[in-house]
């Protein structure tokens, strides 16, 4: 049984059943049907002989018999018979046995020539003390032999029945099943063939199995995104830790071979602000993995986001001297969230970074920080190189870089920042525009 399709466990429980309930209403036809045939027959007898009494009197010294008496009347044979069991008058069936013995008063059954025969004696005061007795006599040729013909016929159609049941059943759950074949089929296929491309696509439907398929595909699709993205995670990751390391070995090898002070000074260095590098890249990229698998946990405390804003401002403001570029801040004061404070920091830095970093020589930024319907509203400004319209919502992709060749970003600083605002339960956006500058809002619950 456990190693039968489902299709044929199905089918066999399906005939099981039919056969029990038909073979159960069978047995009751047999025992009431046969209980309501034998009481019709009864019934009829009775009547019949008890019809006849009017018309059998005794007059003018005699038993007269008038001549309405029917001697066959509705199957019944009709016998009148004297006292001495001397027959008067009547008719009997023709294979009946009159050796058959008197018996008044009760119904008794005799088989002959196959099929039943019904006798009724009663003995019948025709007056004055003179008693005759009559006999009835029903042969049951009629309903009690069809019924017995339609059981037998019943007893035969009950295996054409059971075969039929059966494979009407069979192809009833051939059809039914056949949406789950094709969703274990395609199941296989991809687990098999390790191709994540394939779907079950079932045809338009709305019942349980065609919404199962509708999930699997669903499923499907959101395996074979997350596989795609683990892949060109892992190849981008390489790819952007290679050219840091390139770096280093070159500056360790060129150490290696001189012995002139400066150049070795000069070589260390590189290989010193390469590793810190390398070590924010890591440091990225493990928290965004960390992220996507959900180990990320945020400890959050109730903090003054005011208060951190103008602090990263500050130290934002020695790093922006370099370029000359002036930082305006608009802070409003006591905005107070519920976050984890060195991810905020982490989120706030990369933005303002960011500015100063694609922010023109001499350029500004202007900071500010409001609330604004149960949300703290922090907008970064810069007047830098601007963002192209189609590279807007792209920004935020891992590893996009505007402009590689001259891009020295790790292209991880916005993805973080986006990570970390939404898993505040806030957002991340920016208006852009090429050459003129661009602005970054983030709205974070209060
Ligand atoms: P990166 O380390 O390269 O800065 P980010 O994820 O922080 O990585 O930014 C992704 C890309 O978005 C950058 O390479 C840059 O092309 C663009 N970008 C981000 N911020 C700005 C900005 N303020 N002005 C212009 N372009 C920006």
């Amino acid at each position: 049984m456990k190693k039968l399709s489902i299709k044929l466990k199905v089918t066999l429980w399906f005939t099981v059943l039919m056969s029990i309930i038909v073979i159960a209403a069978l047995c009751i036809l047999l025992v009431f049907g046969s209980k309501i045939v034998y009481e019709q027959v009864e019934v009829k007898l009775e009547d019949v002989v008890y019809d006849s009494f009017d018309e059998i009197k005794y007059r003018f010294g005699e038993i007269d018999i008038d001549d309405d008496l029917d001697f066959y009347n509705n199957g019944v044979y009709i016998a009148v018979y004297t006292e001495d069991e001397k027959l008067l008058y009547g008719r009997l069936p023709s294979d009946f046995d009159r050796s058959i013995p008197f018996s008044a008063g009760e119904i008794r059954t005799f088989n002959e020539n196959s099929h039943t025969q019904y006798v009724f004696d009663v003995i019948h005061n025709a007056g004055k003390g003179h008693n005759v007795i009559v006999r009835g006599v029903l042969s049951a040729s009629g309903s009690e032999d069809a019924f017995e013909t339609i059981m037998y016929l019943a007893m035969i159609m009950l295996p054409i029945f059971i075969i039929v049941a059966s494979t009407v059943g069979y192809l009833i759950a051939r059809h039914a099943f056949k949406p789950v074949k094709q969703i274990a089929d395609a199941a296989e296929a991809i687990n098999s063939g390790n191709d994540l491309t394939k779907r079950i696509g079932l045809r338009d439907g709305n019942d349980e199995i065609h919404k199962l398929a509708k999930n699997f595909d669903l499923m499907f699709d959101r395996l074979e995104t997350s596989f795609e993205n683990e892949k060109r995670f892992t190849s981008d990751a390489s790819h952007e830790l290679r050219t840091p390391l390139t770096v280093i070995i070159g500056q360790c090898e060129s150490v290696l071979e001189s012995d002139n002070e400066s150049e070795i000074r000069a070589a260390l260095e590189t290989v010193l602000s390469t590793s810190k590098e390398m070590a924010s890249l890591v440091s990225s990229l493990l928290t965004l993995a960390r992220a996507d698998r959900g180990h990320l946990k945020l400890l959050k405390e109730s903090f003054d986001l005011s208060e951190t804003v103008e602090i990263v401002c500050d130290q934002a403001k020695e790093i922006a001297d370099a370029k000359n570029i002036k930082i305006y801040t608009d802070i409003e004061n006591n905005i107070f969230i519920n976050g984890d404070h060195p991810m905020i920091i982490r989120m706030i830095l990369n933005i303002i970074e960011n500015a100063i970093k694609y922010g023109k020589d001499n350029g500004k930024i202007e900071i500010s920080l409001y609330s604004e319907h149960n949300n703290a509203l922090l907008t970064v400004k810069d007047d830098g190189i601007g963002i192209e319209k189609a590279h807007i919502e792209k920004v935020f992709e891992r590893f996009f870089r505007e402009d590689e060749s001259r891009n020295k970003g790790s292209g991880l600083g916005l993805p973080l920042a986006k990570y970390i605002a939404e898993a505040h339960g806030g957002s991340i956006s920016l208006e852009s525009e090429s050459g003129i500058g661009s602005t970054f809002f983030v709205r974070i619950p209060t």
